[in-house]
């Protein structure tokens, strides 16, 4: 079998999606490590990964590991460069030893892929966990200092009040040090309030409330000319939770709430020409929701092409 290495991102080069007129750029930041999948998911075993052989060999390996990254999507739309999430972010002191002082090219991609730190218009934020904010901030001259200082970052409302309410712990209150209080203090970020059908930020995108994995969380929704896709943030970790949509993760602060906000989300882009694109999903990233009996696979979607290749893949699925 020509089955990928599980860090393997290279077959993928700067891809891209277009969705009428917005195009969304994946920019990589780096595949997490293979112990990530039991942790984060812990039912997703290999016999629950078994029993969805679609999702080998492009998100799970044979022996039923799960294949997940760390990337952010890169917006150009209506004249606009929107980033949505900032990843792990690099020289931060963290708990988890693959999120730990990293060193990752990800600003140069970003800059290769025509979004220049200063030329970025919008920042938003889908939740404030640390895989999320990182890189809302650089290092300069012994101080954080943002990324992106003619940006404005959103993030939702909810999601601020959640953690200003919460005793936090030592890791999360240096996360908000680091990663969002320079942010917030630069006078860059902005609370949405994001209605229950979802609220418009810039023409044609749209935050979709999508509780549980935190209070505040939101997915994107990108909508033009017809076509459309939604971008998850965390409300889905992996294609394995399409066909179990069920499966948890650790870190949801209300598993209840989050099987309920995933299994509404996939039956509305059930069947539909809606392109998912999952914040956490390895190449190929994106793809449709197709019902396969009472849960959905995904079809993928490859990058770098348009409309007709979506109706393929809508072909597919029909068949
Ligand atoms: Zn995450």
């Amino acid at each position: 079998m020509n089955e990928p290495p599980l860090s393997d991102t290279s077959r993928d080069p700067a891809p891209l999606w277009t969705v009428g007129d917005h195009v969304v750029h994946r920019i990589d930041e780096m595949p997490l490590p293979p112990q990530t999948g039991r942790w984060l998911l812990p039912d997703a075993t290999p016999e629950a990964v078994a029993q969805a052989p679609w999702l080998r060999p492009d998100f799970a390996t044979a022996d039923g590991t799960l294949r997940l990254a760390s990337h952010t999507f890169a917006l150009e739309t209506n004249g606009l460069r929107v980033l949505v999430d900032t990843g792990i972010g690099n020289g931060k002191p963290r708990a988890n030893p693959a999120w730990h002082n990293l060193n990752s090219p990800y600003l140069g991609r970003l800059t290769d892929a025509g979004f220049p730190p200063e030329a970025v218009d919008l920042v938003i934020l889908t939740h404030l966990h640390t895989d999320h904010v990182g890189w809302n901030t650089r290092a300069q001259d012994g101080a954080w200092v943002p990324t992106f200082p003619n940006a404005r970052y959103l993030t939702s409302r909810t999601e601020w009040d959640h953690w200003a309410a919460t005793d936090m712990d030592e890791h999360r209150r240096q996360m908000f040090r680091d990663s969002v209080h320079p942010v917030r203090e630069a006078g860059l970020l902005d609370l949405i309030d994001v209605r229950d059908g979802g609220t418009e930020v810039i023409p044609g995108l749209r935050l979709l409330p999508t509780p549980g994995h935190t209070p505040g969380q939101v997915a994107v929704e990108l909508r033009d000319a017809g076509r459309s896709a939604v971008i998850t943030g965390d409300c889905v970790h992996h294609p394995v939770q399409l066909a179990r949509p069920g499966i948890h993760s650790c870190v949801d602060t209300d598993t209840t709430q989050a099987a309920r906000t995933r299994r509404r989300l996939l039956a509305a882009l059930a069947d539909t020409d809606t392109l998912l694109l999952g914040t956490h999903f390895p190449p190929p990233t994106a793809g449709l929701v197709a019902s396969e009996g009472d849960s959905y696979r995904l079809v993928p979607v490859p990058s770098s092409v348009t409309g007709p290749a979506q109706a393929s893949a809508m072909a597919a699925v029909s068949q």
